[in-house]
């Protein structure tokens, strides 16, 4: 579908399924990255993200720790049931938001991200945000509050304190808080983390920022059988694609990227 934003930005809104697919296609991507040599090395897994593709607010956290890096799948440890704990308590469940991380792969030990970790990983949360759209982004503690706002100030300064950011190509309206693993090891953090929570349902209330102005998109190459809505956007459409037998014929890869 080709629509226009109220900044004029004529753009091509992917459909549910064509989202599926091009994450799907950064997911299979990411399965096989060796950028980081130590970490595609001794992780067990990719931790791509889990969660809605098309929700309105997505959260990231740091680097997979253990479970995550056994199960595949972002936050499924203390610090995970402590996030879905907060997320029911304001009435959302995981399958309603996108959850991932600064680095898709484990580091070994659970150490901090290495700067170039960061830098060669964060190709593929920029594509994510990209494809998802989010209208809100929490960052979960230090790494992800300094990538996303491209700046050293801290959580601990900044926490609580939504504010509308240029993400990749995007505005979104980002919002950080505490890391829920850090905030486990000090009771009073909890409570700092929850009435942060708590304020979540106001701001995405406030729906999407403006859009920056992007440049017009050149004209799309019409091909001898014209363009589908996916060459407008980008996407491979599979050929004849039919969604049950996709669901049956779906590698077990594809589902640790845990679409609801
Ligand atoms: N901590 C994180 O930052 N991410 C996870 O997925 C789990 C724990």
């Amino acid at each position: 579908m080709v629509t226009a934003d109220r900044g004029g930005n004529v753009s091509s809104v992917p459909s549910p399924e064509e989202r599926r697919e091009a994450l799907k296609a950064v997911l299979q991507e990411a399965r096989g990255c060796v950028r980081c040599p130590q970490l595609a090395q001794t992780r067990n897994a990719v931790v791509f993200g889990s969660g809605n593709a098309d929700a309105d607010l997505m959260f990231v956290g740091e680097a997979p720790g253990r479970n995550e890096d056994l199960q595949g799948l972002p936050f499924v440890g203390q610090a995970g049931q402590l996030l879905e704990r907060l997320l029911g308590e304001i009435g959302l469940a995981r399958a309603d938001v996108f959850i991932n991380n600064v680095l898709n792969c484990r580091p070994p030990g659970n150490r901090d991200p290495h700067p170039n970790e960061i830098e060669r990983c964060q190709e593929y949360l920029f594509r994510k945000i990209e494809l998802i759209e989010p209208v809100m982004i929490v960052t979960l503690g230090n790494f992800a509050t300094k990538l996303l706002r491209q700046d050293m100030t801290g959580v601990m300064r900044l926490h609580g304190r939504p504010e509308v950011r240029v993400v990749g190509t995007r505005a979104v309206r980002l919002y950080p808080v505490f890391h829920p693993a850090a905030a486990l090891y000090t009771p009073a953090n909890v409570e700092v983390l929850r009435a942060d929570f708590q304020r979540i349902p106001e701001l995405l209330a406030l729906g999407a920022p403006e859009q920056p102005v992007r440049p017009r998109a050149p004209d799309p190459v019409v091909e001898e059988d014209g363009p589908t809505e996916a060459s407008y956007a980008g996407v491979v459409q599979r050929e004849g694609s039919d969604p049950d037998l996709a669901e049956r014929e779906r590698p077990p890869e594809v589902l640790q990227l845990g679409l609801f």
